[in-house]
């Protein structure tokens, strides 16, 4: 893709993973097998088409373009949408949102729904069918969440694995259960977070797709300067990436003072050789 479009697409576990992420500017990014879209920090096009939108924190590069999304889609005559935002966030943006319905004059309609770390939710049909939401705490320095997308599906039990079909049909006749249910993490996207949720949490480094800020990339802003401000630094992922066992690990957040091409260069030299090949370097 031209090194200067705003969208940014990337096919990768099943998912398409498309929008923009730039550290401190803007991030949004939808996945349109799911139905979600994570963060609204700006509303770029395509994100409109979005019911469910899954919001880490309230910083305005990740949830400034919510009014615009909730006004445009009432002009659409779109359903209200659903924006799911740490539960710390849920009042003052609803003061926000009236506030905004009050300058437009209109009777702006939202769902807005406000979670705890540790929170799990269907997130219905269609799309997403079988799959869950589930928000972890990450640490940033308001508060925040990372959000996992999981699918349940159903599997033969290992013992009746191998039987032909209609035996398995008689047993089911029978009342025999012969079915597991599965749950397999899908995606998980960190939102703004330091290095400790990718260190805390099994789930997220067992996700099939793992989307996990990088904002520094060299020493020209080090660890602890990165830390300070909430983020996660190459340094400290590289360190810790032998630990992730999914398929892959899509860096995002960069902050613009580097390049997508010098971002590339670096993931290729820096990361192990058992993790290189699953790292992607996403967003122009
Ligand atoms: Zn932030």
């Amino acid at each position: 893709m031209h090194e200067f479009a705003v969208l940014d697409e990337l096919k990768v576990g099943g998912l398409t993973l498309r929008g923009i992420t730039r550290g401190g500017v803007e991030t949004c990014l939808m996945v349109p097998e799911l139905g979600v879209m994570f963060d609204v920090g700006m509303c770029p096009p395509g994100a409109l088409k979005f019911d469910t939108i899954l919001v880490s924190h309230g910083h305005a590069d990740h949830l400034g373009g919510v009014g615009y999304l909730v006004s445009q889609r009432q002009l659409m005559r779109a359903p209200p949408p659903a924006i799911h935002v740490p539960q710390e966030v849920h009042e003052p943006l609803t003061r926000i949102l009236r506030g905004w319905a009050e300058i437009e004059g209109f009777d702006l309609q939202w769902q807005l729904h406000g979670h705890a770390p540790g929170e799990r939710f269907s997130l219905g049909g269609g799309l997403a069918r079988g799959c869950a939401a589930h928000c972890l705490r990450t640490t940033h320095r308001v508060p925040s969440l990372g959000w996992i997308v999981e699918r349940t599906t159903s599997r033969l039990k290992p013992e009746y694995v191998g039987l032909p079909g209609p035996e398995i049909a008689a047993l089911r006749r029978s009342g025999a259960d012969v079915l597991d249910a599965h749950t397999e993490p899908l995606i998980c996207v960190t939102g703004d977070t330091q290095i400790e949720f990718f260190q805390q949490h099994e789930l997220v480094r067992r996700c099939r797709v793992l989307v996990h800020e990088v904002t520094s990339w060299t020493a020209e802003r080090d660890v602890a300067q990165t830390r300070r401000w909430g983020h996660t630094h190459l340094d400290e992922l590289v360190a810790e990436s032998e630990r992730f066992t999914g398929e892959a690990l899509v860096l995002v957040h960069r902050s613009m003072r580097h390049s997508r091409a010098e971002a590339e260069r670096l993931a290729r030299e820096r990361f192990p050789a058992g993790v290189r090949d699953r790292v992607v370097v996403f967003g122009n």
